[in-house]
């Protein structure tokens, strides 16, 4: 039996061997934490840093197809691997440029790709990010005349503020042959309290021309990279009506899970085909969708569970994923909800009867 590798063990992960358990392969990971979501389910879990040299390269000696779940992992022992003719997806080069911001917007800038443009880091307003080190908006900072002394000290990109209409997403799948296939457009809807994720629609409630061009966008940036993978494009419709790529992840996304439930192949399927090099899968959906996030709620810091789940289960087609991680933790991301049905009106509706208990909370005992 093929051996797939997976560097990671998160909740990316854990969807991903759900799903892969329906397959002739066996998966092994790679996690620092014992307690990681994947430990119970993985074929083979290791615990050891996906940032250590030799632990990666000790790992990638047992498998026969090295991926990913994180993108922040170690490059050199990525490109060795390759070197040593291992099969690695993503590229290891691709891997470089998306581990830094800088480069990454050098990239989009060389390819042609729209992005928010360079800007100097005095002319204010302006957005900071870090090029190394930053997720969930952590490395990011909007600076003003007023906040411009909360400037990061370290290696930074600036750019123009964005004068945001509406965040969407794409994923695109790319196989060892080139061929792609590209999923419908996501809208995000974000929590101003935690600068998280808080829920998503699919498709974005865009016109078609719209919709088409960031498609489009999504599929340049993808076939510019060159690499087989999973690829979640993260954009801006601007309220001029022009889309910047913000950026890009490599793997599975959170903007891609409600295709779990309402794609004919979800991503999590699509990225064990584009290991295996398996036909790739249908993007079409089977519905709309909503996706919501299950955070920590505020104070609650115990052994975690979650609440609300009667009555999230009480909604037609509603589904439950729980990440299986061991402690809550105010704004932690420990699940998610999907919905499905023929219109947004009462899908959101759904969402905001179960949205206020839909939280993980500490454990009654
Ligand atoms: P991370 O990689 O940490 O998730 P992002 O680059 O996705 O960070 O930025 C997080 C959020 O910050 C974005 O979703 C968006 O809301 C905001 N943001 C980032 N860049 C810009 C920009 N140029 N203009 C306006 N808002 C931005």
């Amino acid at each position: 039996m093929q051996k797939i590798g997976i560097l990671g063990g998160g909740q990316l992960g854990m969807m991903f061997i759900q799903n892969a358990l329906s397959y002739p392969v066996e998966i092994h990971v790679l996690d620092p934490s014992p307690e990681a979501s994947c430990a119970p389910i993985a074929h083979r879990f290791v615990v050891g840093d996906f940032n250590d040299y030799d632990t990666v390269m000790r790992f990638a000696q047992e498998v026969d197809i090295v991926g990913i779940e994180i993108e922040h992992v170690n490059l050199q022992a990525m490109k060795d691997l390759k070197a040593m003719g291992k099969k690695v997806i993503p590229d290891p080069d691709v891997l470089e440029i998306i581990q830094d911001k800088g480069l990454q917007k050098e990239f989009y800038l060389q390819h042609n790709i729209p992005t928010a443009p360079m800007k100097n880091e005095d002319d204010f307003p302006v957005v900071q990010k870090l090029h190394k080190g930053g997720y969930d908006g952590k490395g990011v900072k909007i600076l003003t005349e007023k906040n411009r002394l909360e400037k990061f000290d370290e290696a930074s990109v600036f750019e123009e503020l964005a004068d945001i209409a509406l965040e969407l997403a794409v994923i695109v799948a790319r196989n060892e042959q080139g061929e792609t296939a590209i999923y419908p457009v996501v809208e995000q809807v974000f929590n101003p309290t935690y600068n998280l994720l808080d829920y998503l629609l699919t498709p974005a409630r865009i016109d078609e021309e719209t919709a088409k061009r960031a498609q489009e966008i999504a599929l340049k940036v993808v076939n510019a990279f060159q690499s087989p993978g999973i690829f979640a494009v993260e954009l801006f419709l601007n309220k001029d009506g022009e889309i910047w790529v913000n950026e890009t992840a490599p793997r599975v996304h959170n903007s891609g899970h409600s295709t779990i439930e309402a794609a004919y192949c979800s991503q999590f399927d699509m990225m064990l085909r584009v290991l295996m090099n398996y036909p790739l899968g249908s993007t079409q959906l089977k519905c709309k969708s909503a996706m919501l996030n299950i955070i920590g709620a505020e104070n609650q810091w115990g052994e975690a569970e979650p609440g609300g789940l009667d009555a999230l289960l009480g909604v037609p087609g509603a589904a439950i994923h729980w990440y299986a991680k061991k402690i809550t933790q105010p704004g932690r991301k420990m699940g998610h909800a999907t919905f499905v049905g023929d219109n947004f009106e009462w899908i959101i509706s759904q969402i905001e009867q179960v949205r206020d208990a839909l939280k993980s909370i500490e454990k009654k005992v």
